[in-house]
């Protein structure tokens, strides 16, 4: 049977309209035939280490700077392991209910909504706590019990606990250059993960990544682009709160690639979101114009 006229219409808009309005997926679903596995580099054994953990559900610390490849990792290895991954960014405000869950009012009714914690805990999929230190100490409370054998997460609320889905893995990450006395993760939180190390990737692998990232840039852009990177990367012991990061390197590329200048390129994606600060600011140009100054 061949659809109705009126249904294959329907069934065109709504491809049409979801182009436009970008495509809605359910959070705990998995990767799906045709889905493209997400680019990644690896840097050394962290895919190994990754596997071996996922293997004995081990609950997993990602730690390094910002921008350095942490979160597409994680991407990467869901894709790989085939399963759902869902990323929480967690900040100052986000207390254990927006993980868990939380009774809404509905009209005249009181119904009960699973946070992506709780869907991802029932789902077996890998929930990543993106940035957990940002978060309320509460949050960092509610996963201990996930990340022992017990394997379990406690609904306050509901006055329930919660088994988790045997494929279920927790994953955070954690910049150990934020982090105050006052900020911190607990040792006794640390020492429930696994930690694996993050940083720059090197040079050959960094070019390699620009390349993949901006189809169409120049090896020799590239290049000068991850030496220039580099070098300002030094000026982070000078008061830099952040060092030049691998996604400004790429966004850099991005632009050029768009049509602007190198030095312009530079300036908007790797010196004014890092510093306020002008003199700051004169050194890294430095750096840049150094590099593709004429
Ligand atoms: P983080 O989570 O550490 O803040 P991301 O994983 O978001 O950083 O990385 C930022 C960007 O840098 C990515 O979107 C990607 O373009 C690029 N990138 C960094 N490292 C890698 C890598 N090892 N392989 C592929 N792309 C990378």
């Amino acid at each position: 049977m061949f659809p109705a006229p009126a249904r294959r219409h329907e069934g065109i808009m709504k491809t049409a309209t979801s182009r436009l309005r970008g495509v809605e997926r359910d959070i705990v679903q998995p990767p799906q035939a045709g889905d493209v596995a997400p680019y990644y580099e690896a840097q050394g054994n962290e895919i190994a280490v990754f596997e071996a953990a996922y293997r004995k559900r081990l609950p997993v610390m990602l730690k390094g700077p910002t921008g350095c490849g942490k979160t597409r990792f994680l991407e990467y290895m869901a894709f790989q392991l085939k399963r759902p991954l869902v990323t929480v960014s967690c900040h100052e405000d986000l207390t254990s209910s927006d993980l868990v869950g939380r009774f809404l009012l509905e009209g005249a009714e009181t119904v009960w909504q699973d946070g992506p914690l709780t869907q991802a805990v029932k789902a077996g999929a890998i929930c990543y706590l993106d940035e957990i230190v940002e978060a309320r100490t509460d949050s960092t409370v509610v996963i201990h019990s996930l990340t022992d054998h017990r394997r379990r997460l406690t609904v306050e609320k509901k006055g329930q606990e919660i088994e988790a889905h045997e494929d279920f893995m927790l994953v955070i990450s954690y910049n150990p250059g934020y982090q105050t006395v006052l900020k911190d993760l607990k040792p006794s939180t640390k020492q429930r993960f696994i930690a694996i190390n993050f940083d720059f990737p090197s040079e050959d692998i960094e070019r390699k990544i620009v390349v993949n990232e901006a189809p169409g840039i120049t090896p020799e852009i590239a290049h000068q682009l991850v030496t220039a990177g580099r070098k300002a990367r030094l000026l982070k012991d000078h008061g830099l709160e952040e060092a030049t990061s691998t996604r400004a390197l790429v966004y850099a590329a991005n632009m050029i690639n768009a049509g602007l200048d190198p030095v312009a390129a530079c300036q908007v994606a790797m010196v004014n979101p890092i510093t306020d600060d002008e003199e700051l600011a004169e050194a890294l140009m430095e750096v840049v114009q150094a590099h593709f100054g004429t």
